[in-house]
């Protein structure tokens, strides 16, 4: 079967699960093989790829292709879209994987379908659009396909593969050099897993009426190992930081799990939380538009149906 180049998101030497997830993705369409760019590579991060079924990795391991922004490794995978004709590239729907994907396609001279939530026979991606209210699909007719995923979108599977390393070596460009990192700064990170990223989120909005209150919404989402969300109403209120915003002007989240509490459903937040595969909404209104589409619905106070179901599951555990 023909190679699918997935680019590796790596943080400080860590494959991140997003990573393991287009592997699993690629599987499904051809012969994964992992694209390593920067530095940071290890033993244990080409077990962490062939674990998840990468049959080769390419290691671009260069100290300099980390000290430029995204530009070298566009690079790298233009070089190997012209060595190996893959079938197909994947790349995370981040911030970072998007101008990659841009930039790739443009020196390959190839069309990028960005943000899929899924991606079938063919190369058909699907991508969720018009605030999650409509699905379309849609093929890349020119070059090879580049593709970039939204986490959360394929649940990573595990299947040993090879993981047979080659080197690659790139002489990057001047322009690649056009923007280099001066400073890196680590962000304070909680004990909580990162928004977009997470498999399951709890979410609050106006109805849990005070910044206090949202202990309540963190209570349950530490129970489930979940990160927090919350609407617009809730972080203009002050609430809740407005980096946790889900929605159309906020992230993007599509985990396995979402659970809203007090959120009556606007179309704005629908946008950042429609394609999770699971939703569950809590609300004392049954006619708050959210129910309609919700897999679970419980009509009735969060304030007693939260405690009692974080109290449930921590009995569980
Ligand atoms: C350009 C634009 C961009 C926007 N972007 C976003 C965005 O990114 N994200 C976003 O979320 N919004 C966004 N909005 C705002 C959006 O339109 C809504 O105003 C907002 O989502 C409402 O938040 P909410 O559901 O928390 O509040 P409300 O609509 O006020 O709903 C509160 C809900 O809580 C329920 N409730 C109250 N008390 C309780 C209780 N004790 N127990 C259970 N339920 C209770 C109520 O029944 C109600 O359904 C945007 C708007 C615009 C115009």
């Amino acid at each position: 079967m023909s190679e699918i180049l997935v680019l590796v998101e790596h943080v400080d030497g860590d494959v991140k699960k997003v990573t393991l997830e287009l592997l699993t993705l690629a599987r499904s369409l051809g012969t994964p093989a992992a694209v390593w760019a920067g530095p940071g590579y290890s033993d244990a991060a080409k077990a962490r790829l062939a674990e998840y079924g990468a049959e080769k990795i390419y290691v671009a391991a260069a100290d300099e292709i980390g000290d430029y922004v995204v530009a070298p490794k566009a690079e790298v995978l233009a070089h190997l879209v012209a060595e190996r004709s893959p079938a197909a590239v994947f790349v995370a729907a981040t911030g970072e994987g998007k101008e990659i994907a841009g930039r790739l396609a443009v020196k390959t001279d190839s069309g990028v379908i960005s943000d899929a939530v899924g991606v079938g026979e063919g190369f058909v991606a699907e991508q969720s659009i018009f605030g999650g209210g409509v699905n379309v699909h849609s093929r890349v007719t020119k070059g090879t396909p580049i593709i970039t995923v939204r986490p959360n979108s394929t649940a990573p599977v595990a299947a040993a593969a090879a993981g047979a390393e080659e080197k690659v070596e790139v002489a990057l460009s001047d322009a690649a050099r056009a923007a280099r990192i001066v400073e890196r700064v680590v962000q304070e990170k909680g004990a909580r897993p990162e928004l977009t990223e997470a498999a399951i989120v709890v979410s609050g909005g106006r109805g849990v009426g005070s910044g206090e209150n949202f202990s309540i919404i963190e209570k349950l989402a530490d129970t489930l190992g979940a990160a927090v969300g919350a609407s617009r109403a809730a972080t203009d209120a002050g609430w809740y930081p407005h980096q946790f915003q889900v929605g159309q002007t906020g992230k993007t989240v599509s985990p396995q799990l979402y659970i809203a509490a007090g959120i009556s459903g606007a179309i704005q937040h629908r946008a950042g939380m429609q394609t999770s595969k699971t939703i569950v909404v809590i609300n004392k209104d049954a006619e708050a538009p959210l129910f309609e589409i919700a897999d679970f619905g419980v009509v009735g106070d969060l304030f007693q149906v939260v405690p009692q179901l974080t109290e449930e599951i921590e009995k569980r555990k």
